[in-house]
């Protein structure tokens, strides 16, 4: 497989939509900043909220765009809404490995997905803010097994330091264009 960014928007290959979830203040804004603009806000108290950034790569000499949803801070407030997992064929699910409780609250996420979205949509457990090892509070093993134990992918990231954020979504989107070219081609 080949990873690059292409700059040219034309003759898309496939268009894939991700949703990014996970509790408010895990850094999902943060991730989405990095990878589709290679940007981190150090101001930013919690999400800004645009709707989706788009970023488009090439994959087996195949062009993907990659429409990935940001929640927008509705998590804080309201229920996400049906609409925002209608077509999602992966999910970035993020949370701190500073903060337990927002691990402890990617069962609800996965709840959330089995309610609202596709059956097959793919899954990436995400533990972000990785620089903050020192007061982790979420062992990396723990998130592991657990990933292992519900079919998900699992990565470590930083948003701040940049740490896996390509690996993370090239990982997911890797595993949607396998799942996607099996059945088309
Ligand atoms: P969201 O509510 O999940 O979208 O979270 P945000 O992206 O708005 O981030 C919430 C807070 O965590 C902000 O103060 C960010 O600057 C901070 N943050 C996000 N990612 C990281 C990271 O990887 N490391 C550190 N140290 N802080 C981060």
């Amino acid at each position: 497989m080949v990873y690059s960014q292409v700059d040219l928007d034309e003759d898309i290959d496939y268009m894939f939509k991700v949703v990014m979830i996970g509790d408010s203040g895990v850094g999902k804004s943060q991730l989405l900043n990095r990878f589709a603009k290679n940007e981190f806000n150090m101001n930013s108290k919690s999400t800004i909220g645009v709707e989706f950034l788009t970023k488009t790569v090439l994959m087996d000499h195949k062009v993907v765009k990659a429409q990935i949803w940001d929640t927008a801070g509705q998590e804080r407030y309201q229920a996400i809404t049906t609409a925002y997992y209608r077509g999602a064929t992966g999910a970035l699910l993020a949370y701190d490995i500073t903060q337990r409780p927002s691990f402890d609250h990617v069962g609800k996420w996965l709840e959330e997905l089995q309610i609202h979205a596709d059956k097959n949509i793919i899954i990436m457990l995400v533990g972000n803010k990785s620089d903050l090892s020192s007061i982790r509070e979420v062992p990396t093993e723990v998130a592991k097994d657990f990933a292992q134990k519900e079919g998900l992918f699992f990565i470590e990231t930083s948003a701040l330091d940049s740490n896996n954020v390509e690996s993370a979504f090239f990982g997911l989107l890797s595993q949607i264009y396998a799942n996607v070219s099996t059945k088309h081609i």
